[in-house]
């Protein structure tokens, strides 16, 4: 099925001011927006405008009761200036996971990926062309019933912003292995890319950063053993050659990244294992000397390698960066996919096609 959406051009482009060189994360945002709303019970008006501000009403649930999902995903170009997408349906079906959680409405599985692809074929001179860069995109949807008052909303926006990033070369960072907060329980909304669970974590990461540290480790809620997630990342170790990644077990955010790095490391031969890891584990491996690696997964850095792990009763020091094969061929794998220099097997990589969506002028 084909959806029509409207296309309103932005009459003068902002990309002559972008210096692809230098683009700071999270700031610049492409000409175009796409915007759908969803009214008794249908999305209507799907639309690509040029990328402003627009008027929320005071009431508006999504403020006050915080009913709000997102995604974070990358389009990128290959060696012959090709745009592609990677497993962009693996975001459409997380999107839904997270809307059903937050009792929110689907965006049909075409409707998300037609939204993409029209809006990336939009802006696609806003893609960087170097290895390692991307323009990142950003599907919201948020609740927008004028209503005080807790129930479902029954009107929500689904928007998709995207904005150029540069090579992101994270610095190695320190983790403080929390043991007071906890960003996610089983049976909570760990699982839910939802606004909320973002704000919860921003007390702990800034209490983390007073004594020195980057990010938090969050550890299980129950017993603050198991380790789950780095920062706003999956977490991986490499333990005497073994490559160990807590399982998913409802608080721990099922990261796309995390998916691809388990299928690329079983295919070379690695073994992987995903299931409980608890701290104890993790210093036992420090003190034996065989704890090599370890880095937090997500779309925006691929591999941010974890240089400490710091506790109230330890400091971890990890082995130097150039002593990080597993973690460096992840990324060299994961880049090498999007730029089109590692052949794709998996059907993973998706060229954006604007053929896919329907110009319809409004009238
Ligand atoms: C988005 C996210 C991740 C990483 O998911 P990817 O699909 O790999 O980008 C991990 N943890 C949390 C909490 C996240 O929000």
């Amino acid at each position: 099925m084909k959806y029509s959406i409207r296309i309103e051009k932005s009459t003068s482009s902002r990309l002559s001011q972008i210096d692809f060189n230098n683009i700071p994360f999270g700031r610049t945002f492409s000409d175009h927006l796409f915007a759908a709303d969803y009214k008794n019970g249908e999305w209507t008006d799907l639309r690509i405008v040029p990328f402003e501000p627009f008027l929320i009403h005071p009431g508006s649930m999504v403020l006050h009761y915080g009913q709000s999902i997102f995604e974070g995903m990358k389009a990128s170009k290959n060696q012959d200036g090709q745009a592609m997408l990677l497993r962009p349906e693996m975001h459409a079906r997380r999107f839904n996971l997270s809307a059903a959680r937050m009792s929110m409405p689907d965006v049909p599985e075409a409707l998300f990926l037609q939204a993409l692809h029209a809006i990336v074929s939009i802006d696609s001179d806003w893609i960087p062309p170097q290895e390692g860069s991307a323009l990142y995109l950003r599907p919201l949807m948020f609740a927008n019933d004028e209503f005080i008052g807790v129930h479902s909303s029954e009107n929500y926006r689904f928007l998709i912003m995207t904005g150029p990033v540069g090579p992101y070369y994270p610095k190695p960072i320190r983790l403080w292995a929390e043991r007071q907060y906890v960003r996610a329980v089983k049976g909570g909304t760990g699982e839910a890319k939802a606004a909320g669970n973002y704000a919860g974590s921003l007390l702990p990461a800034k209490l983390a950063a007073q004594k020195g540290f980057d990010q938090v480790m969050w550890m299980d809620a129950h017993e603050f053993k198991y380790i789950q997630e780095a920062g706003t990342m999956n977490i991986f170790f490499v333990i005497d050659g073994k490559v160990v990644t807590p399982a998913t077990d409802g608080a721990i955010l099922k990261g796309i990244t995390r998916d691809s790095i388990l299928h690329i490391l079983k295919d070379k031969g690695y073994t992987v294992e995903e299931r409980p890891v608890s701290i104890d584990e993790i210093i036992a491996a420090y003190y034996a000397g065989t704890l090599q690696e370890a880095f937090g997964t997500g779309t925006a850095a691929i591999v941010s390698h974890i240089a400490e792990i710091g506790s109230d009763e330890l400091l971890m020091q990890l082995p130097p960066i150039d002593q990080r094969p597993v973690g460096e061929l992840i990324k060299s794998e994961i880049n090498g996919l999007r730029s089109g220099r590692i052949v794709d097997t998996r059907g993973w990589v998706v060229p954006v096609d604007g053929g896919r969506w329907t110009v319809d002028d409004g009238r």
